[in-house]
């Protein structure tokens, strides 16, 4: 069979993708394919599951901001459970800067409340000596934040996806694309630079996929994908990984109303980057830190946590800041991979022949990967904005290949 669109990868970003393009045109026919035995198993699975619209660039606010709402409707005024929290995300300061930080940002408040009896705010002098680390001293809340089970998520896009018709091959492992001339004059080496080429088929492990259009939601797999063909990804795979905490003072803690009322903790950072994601199914924290330098680019298929990264960057960090976190202990880790871009840190969706690449989602696919399959649809369409959930618009460029209004033509 041909399909009008082949979608690779039936991670959060593939199926979001694949539901807009239907949703558009309903008389697609779209394929969805994935190396695992069902949809949400890459770096879906391995998220902190957050959200928050607390970012520095517009674009980035808009796209989690309007996902965000997309999310909360479903949960709200269609009765989705997606397991969406508005805990907030706590921001803790080792300055007093934090009110010039939040006049920048919507939904954001400086916390007035006592951090005391949560905090410990006086890190002693031999500790910032050695540490380098500060006293907490202001403290801002995004209260349009919080968490969500991507499992669940997914699954909506999923079932919304069977019930249109949409078809799923799991199991199966895009090989490679084939780039092919239009009109092949079956003559070896083809194509040839002259040629008009474009991706002709996908080689799986299962057989050939035929289709008129690609659409890879491969995540940091892309660059194995497009390296062959001569495409950039625009990605760096950087391990991430997530530690499982517990101890008696979390679980006493963990289902409070603290600066909400969510009756969850909030998702907390602290100074040098040390976050907490609230995990209240078992009186819990996933605890990680998004670490840059020293952290290679290095990428492996089954990354494995490094319990010394616990140990030695993230456990001092709670061990001073945290006193409820005291007699913690592990009860579960795993490791994934941001999809980085290293250049502004925004999702890069771009098309390329017969393509559109999406990629880069920089630790935020899933807060806004509602957006992301919006702006895929709209640029297979061919437009150049699109409109988000509640009708605000993007433009397209801002995520697309050549962001910059300056770039070298002459390149030959
Ligand atoms: C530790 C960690 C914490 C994170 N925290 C957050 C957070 O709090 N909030 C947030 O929004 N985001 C977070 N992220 C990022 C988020 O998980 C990603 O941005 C998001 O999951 C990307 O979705 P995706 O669909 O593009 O990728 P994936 O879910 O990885 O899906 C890609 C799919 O492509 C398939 N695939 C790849 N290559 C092939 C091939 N050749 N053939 C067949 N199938 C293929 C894979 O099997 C996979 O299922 C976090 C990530 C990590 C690792």
């Amino acid at each position: 069979m041909k399909y009008d669109v082949v979608v690779i990868g039936a991670g959060i970003t593939g199926l979001s993708s694949a539901y807009h393009l239907k949703k558009k045109d309903s008389s697609l026919k779209i394929l969805v394919v994935d190396k695992f035995k069902t949809f949400s198993q890459g770096n879906t699975a391995k998220s902190a599951a957050a959200f928050r619209d607390f970012f520095t660039l517009r674009e980035n606010q808009v796209m989690a901001q309007t996902a965000i709402n997309f999310y909360k409707h479903l949960q709200n005024d269609m009765d989705v459970d997606l397991g969406m929290k508005f805990t907030g995300y706590l921001f803790l300061f080792d300055h007093e800067k934090a009110r010039d930080f939040i006049s920048k940002y919507p939904h954001s408040r400086f916390v007035d409340e006592d951090l005391s009896e949560i905090f410990n705010l006086n890190i002693d002098k031999d500790t910032r000596e050695v540490m380098g680390i500060d006293s907490i001293k202001s403290a801002v809340i995004d209260e349009n934040a919080g968490i969500i089970e991507p499992d669940l998520l997914s699954k909506w896009y999923y079932d919304r996806l069977l019930e249109m018709g949409v078809n799923f091959m799991f199991n199966t492992f895009v090989k490679k694309l084939v780039l092919a001339p239009d009109t092949s004059l079956n003559y070896p080496g083809e194509p040839f630079n002259w040629q008009k080429s474009e991706i002709k088929y996908a080689e799986t492990d299962k057989g050939i996929l035929e289709s008129d259009f690609y659409v890879l939601c491969t995540d940091v797999w892309t660059t194995a994908l497009l390296n062959p063909v001569g495409i950039d990804s625009h990605l760096r795979p950087k391990k991430r990984q997530i530690f499982q905490i517990t101890s008696p003072g979390i679980q006493k803690l963990i289902g409070k109303n603290i600066f909400n009322d969510s009756g969850v903790f909030p998702f907390t950072i602290f100074p040098t980057g040390v976050y907490m994601r609230p995990y209240p199914q078992a009186n819990s924290f996933w605890t990680s830190l998004a670490d840059e330098l020293n952290r290679d680019f290095s990428f492996t298929e089954n990354p494995e946590p490094e319990p010394d990264f616990y140990t030695y960057n993230i456990k001092p960090i709670l061990d001073n800041y945290f006193p409820a976190s005291e007699d913690s202990r592990i009860t579960a880790s795993w490791a994934g991979y941001y999809s980085y871009n290293t250049i502004d840190f925004m999702p890069y969706i771009f098309n390329e022949i017969n393509l559109i690449v999406v990629s880069g989602s920089t630790g935020g696919g899933i807060m806004k990967g509602d957006s992301i399959g919006r702006i895929v649809a709209a640029r297979y369409d061919h437009k150049n904005t699109t409109t988000l959930y509640g009708g605000k618009k993007i433009n397209n460029t801002y995520t697309g290949r050549y962001r910059s209004t300056k770039i070298e033509d002459m390149v030959l």
